[in-house]
């Protein structure tokens, strides 16, 4: 009795900090052995066009399978990955990924699939970013097209120099740019215009509540509207019911992406997914 009182004592003085950092560092020296250990994986979200249902393309999400860890999701250590710099090769990991699967999409049911990719402030910041884009698509042989690239409003905050100068580059190479999150990060609109986006992805926290929430309804309607008028098509995130899918149709949303349509699914699973919704949508 006494012996375990004394553990606890001591357990509850034991500087927090100490076992924050010794997490983290745990984390790290995981971390940096994850790619050659082949444990990072992507799952492919199906994005579908809002009127048919159609697919149209897939959001690729990292996950890192961790023997010690299990299934780790991203906003678990990609903050980390983005402090120690690690999600430079690990960024480049997943372009390269993403670009093969959607290649051999293309050879497995002919089908031109586009593919998002998110990416990270440092990695857009990374002078090698733009040719390691381009050469993840080259070596793939994708076409510039397909690929969307999925950039945050926190990253184009900076409004600087170099930010517009590789959105340019990215953009002249015929690589697609989306602002992710839309509605969550950043006020000012002005860069909408001045910036070489093609889609807007409206955040899942006021798609939720499109059904129950007259003023959520509204701004939804509101940014579709702003984004046609801009020449930008739009994407709803976390559609997660049917009834939210007759609201985005009437409001001439152009694309949908949600646990309504599918969750994130594995390679394997959505090829499966793949192939019988192909099936349903030939017959
Ligand atoms: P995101 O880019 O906004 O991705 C959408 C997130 O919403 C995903 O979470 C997805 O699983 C989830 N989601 C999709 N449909 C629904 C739905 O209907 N309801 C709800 N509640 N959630 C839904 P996930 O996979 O955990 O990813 C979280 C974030 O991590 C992503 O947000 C993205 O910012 C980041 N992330 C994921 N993969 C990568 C990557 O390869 N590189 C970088 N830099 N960041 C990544
Ligand atoms: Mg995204
Ligand atoms: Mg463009
Ligand atoms: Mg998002």
């Amino acid at each position: 009795q006494a012996k375990h009182k004394g553990k606890s004592a001591y357990a509850h003085f034991a500087p927090e900090m100490t076992e924050v950092s010794h997490e983290r560092l745990q984390m790290e020296s995981r971390m940096r052995r994850a790619l050659e250990l082949n444990e990072f994986e992507l799952n492919f979200q199906p994005i579908v066009d809002t009127d048919s249902g159609n697919l149209v393309a897939a959001e690729a999400l990292l996950r890192w399978n961790n023997p010690s860890m299990g299934m780790v999701m991203p906003d678990r250590f990609i903050p980390l990955a983005e402090e120690t710099g690690l999600i430079i090769p690990i960024g480049e990991w997943v372009l390269q990924e993403a670009c093969r699967a959607a290649v051999t999409w293309k050879e497995t049911t002919g089908r031109d699939i586009g593919i998002s990719v998110n990416v990270s402030p440092r990695q857009f910041r990374d002078p090698g970013f733009t040719s390691t884009v381009l050469n993840a698509v080259s070596s793939s042989g994708l076409n510039h097209n397909q690929l969307e690239l999925e950039i945050t409003e926190r990253l184009i905050l900076d409004n600087s120099i170099e930010t517009a100068e590789i959105l340019r580059q990215l953009d002249d190479a015929g690589v697609r740019l989306s602002v992710d999150d839309f509605g969550t990060g950043y006020s000012a609109l002005s860069y909408l215009k001045s910036y070489p986006f093609d889609t807007l992805k409206i955040d899942k926290s006021f798609v939720q509540d499109v059904m129950k929430e007259a003023e959520d309804a509204s701004l939804v309607r509101a940014i579709i509207n702003m984004a046609h008028s801009l020449g930008l098509s739009v994407i709803a995130e976390g559609v997660e019911e049917e009834a939210q899918t007759h609201f985005l149709k009437q409001e001439g949303c152009d694309y949908s992406q949600g646990y309504f349509y599918s969750r994130p699914l594995p390679t394997e699973d959505f090829e499966t997914w793949l192939k019988t919704t192909q099936r349903l949508q030939q017959a």
